[in-house]
């Protein structure tokens, strides 16, 4: 199985609410399976479909991949059901490739969703299982975790970020130029 490419901010797509899945089908589950290895490839703990441009609600989320995929959970059509405390994280994301915020979320959470074998599953979240599963899912609702800053920390940040992609990009553009010019 192949990684899918990564939609990166500031796309449309990660603006865009996501519709329920209907049916878990050979294409969800393919979809699905190819989500958890674009997560695994990419380093991320979490990776919500729009990130490889689908809008539909699936997340996949392993926060303690140093034992062996142990703890993947692919979920379908997720609700945050209840939500209790308050606590605050330094976020990244696959979609902002650099950038790192502090986020404030909920603490846990009750969490209802479908597993690809189509069972209703329900359970708590604590700590960084709790965090992963909200950011997700924002992105299915077309929210991003710079949305969460306040507006002056969120112009500075997108600011920055934007910034620091056009010179990654221009750095590229200038190493294939001297690739071309070394190589004739
Ligand atoms: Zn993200």
């Amino acid at each position: 199985m192949s990684k899918l490419p990564l939609v990166i901010y500031p796309d449309e797509i990660l603006k865009t609410r996501c519709s329920d899945v209907a049916a878990i089908d050979q294409d969800i589950f393919d979809f699905v399976t190819a989500m958890a290895e674009t997560m695994y490839g990419s380093n991320g703990i979490g990776l919500a479909a729009p990130q490889v441009a689908r809008n539909i609600r699936i997340m996949t989320v392993d926060v303690e991949q140093e034992d062996g995929r142990k703890a993947l959970l692919n979920l379908i059509n997720p609700v945050i059901v209840e939500a209790h405390g308050r606590t605050t994280y330094e976020e990244g994301c696959l979609s902002f490739p650099g950038l790192s915020a502090e986020i404030k979320r909920r603490k846990q959470i009750h969490v209802q969703a479908y597993n690809l074998a189509g069972d209703l599953v329900d359970f708590d979240a604590d700590g960084l299982l709790s965090i992963c599963i909200q950011h997700e899912m924002d992105h299915l609702n077309g929210v991003t975790f710079v949305d969460r800053l306040n507006p002056v920390q969120r112009k500075l940040v997108v600011r920055d970020y934007l910034k620091q992609r056009t010179w990654d990009e221009e750095d590229e553009r200038l190493d294939a130029i001297r690739a071309v010019h070394e190589s004739t």
